[in-house]
Parts: structure tokens; sequence; C-alpha cells
């Protein structure tokens, strides 16, 4: 089955209003490569006048709230973040895992709040290095995928991003063999739990993917797109991770 590229950037805690200048720059290089789907993950100050300045990607949260309203001082909802401009939101990123502590289950009902409200959703997953050397990778991928997605997941609304912990921020990625094989094992993951709509659902890599890695990476059979952190913080960078999904086809 063929399924559209997917390149979305993570701006995680990084931009300024001066840097909404990029967004536009980012989304020039978006509209001569209609073939591959484009957006940026942008903090929340920055989501509105994104989507002012935008035309050709889409505008995406990096976090919502499981209540659509209530007493949690400093959070932002999915209604929120729609209404500000938002068309996806990132739920379950390592970070998030890590420093809020967030467990599956937090992710699987923050998935369901971007849902209510009509945002699409990234949905991330990945092992430690030492799950991975334990030789235990896919099997805890595998079962956090499960345990994170939520109910009634389809292929138009959610996409998967494999990230490993260890690969983030750091340079480092897996091998080309260990990329394959994890993404193979998801999608299987995935065709246990809602059948056929597996085969059309997007599963990223992400992980230090750059201009240099880039086409490499998206070659292989189930990666359907790439979770970009550093380097999509400006065109410069972001542009031949684009270009390269496009070349993939
Ligand atoms: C990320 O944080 O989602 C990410 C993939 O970061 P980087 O590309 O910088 O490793």
């Amino acid at each position: 089955m063929s399924r559209k590229k997917l390149i979305v950037g993570n701006w995680k805690m990084n931009g300024l209003l001066a840097q909404v200048a990029e967004v536009g720059a980012i989304d020039k290089v978006a509209a001569a490569h209609p073939g591959v789907e484009t957006g940026l993950c942008l903090p929340a100050t920055l989501i509105h006048p994104a989507r002012v300045s935008a035309r050709s990607i889409f505008i995406g949260a990096q976090d919502c709230h499981m209540a659509d309203s209530g007493a949690h001082t400093g959070c932002l909802s999915a209604a929120m973040l729609k209404e500000a401009g938002a068309d996806s939101c990132i739920v379950g990123h390592s970070e998030r895992r890590t420093d809020q502590h967030e467990s599956d289950d937090d992710v699987a009902a923050k998935a369901l709040a971007a849902r209510r409200n009509d945002l699409n959703i990234i949905l991330c997953v990945g092992e430690s290095e030492a799950q991975r050397d334990a030789g235990h990778a896919e099997a805890v991928v595998s079962d956090q995928l499960l345990a994170s997605l939520p109910d009634g997941a389809a292929a138009q609304w959610l996409s998967v991003a494999y990230e490993p912990i260890w690969a983030i921020g750091t340079g480092r990625t897996p091998t080309m063999e260990e990329v394959t094989r994890m993404h193979r094992s998801l999608r299987d993951a995935l065709r246990s739990r809602i059948g056929d709509e597996a085969d059309a659902m997007r599963i990223l890599y992400g992980g230090s993917m750059n201009g240099a890695n880039a086409a490499d990476l998206l070659a292989i059979a189930d990666v359907d797109g790439g979770l970009v952190g550093g380097a999509s913080l400006t065109a410069e960078k972001f542009a031949p991770i684009i270009q390269a999904a496009a070349a993939s086809g």
C-alpha cells in the first residue's frame, strides 16, 4: 500500500516571534513538494502567528491535556490548541514521558482528547538504550504502542512516530536493519489491534534525522516519514529532508 510521506518538525521549546519568518521559509519549501505532507509542531505561543502565515504546511502542538477544561494550572487543552490554529498534536514524546512522568494511559487519554477536538495525532514511542542493549527493543516498543493507542485509532487521523530515546538529539541513529525490524514489528502490532487499517497508518522514524541520513531512512519499506527535532529549526536544514521524502515517493 502506498502511503503519502509525512515530514513533521518538532521545535520543542525553541522559537520566538522572530522565527515565524523561518516558518514562512519552510512553508515555501513544502509548497514546492506537494507530494509530501509537511508540518511543524511549534511552541503554543507560535501556533496562531504560524497559522496565519503558513499556506502549505500543517501546524501542530507538542502536547495537550487529557481534559477539555478545568483546574489544571499552566496546561493547555486540545480545544484551546485547535482554536489557536493547530491541526495536529504530538502525544507521548519521550521528553514528556520522562520529564513529566506521562504513562501510557495518560498518552492514550491525551490522544482521545486531541481526537475529540478534531486534531490529528502523532503518537510517539521508543525504547531506552538499556532496553535495546538487553535485546528487548521491539517487544518494549510494541507493548508501549498498544498501551498508548487510543480506541478506534484510524490512519486518517493518527500516525505513529518511532523515536529511540537514545537517538534523540544525540546525532546517533539505529542501523538501517534495526529500523527495518522495528517498523515491521510496529506494523504487525498495529495489525493485531486494528486489522487492515494498519496498512494505511503512517509510521515515522525520529531521532537525529538530518539531510545526510534522511534518504536512506526514508527508503526503508515501512518508514513513512520523519519526526525531526534539531534539523527542523531552519529551512536550510529542513529542506533536504523534505526533498529526500519527495524523491523517495
Ligand atoms: C524529536 O525530538 O522528536 C527528535 C527527533 O529530535 P532530533 O531530531 O533533534 O533528534
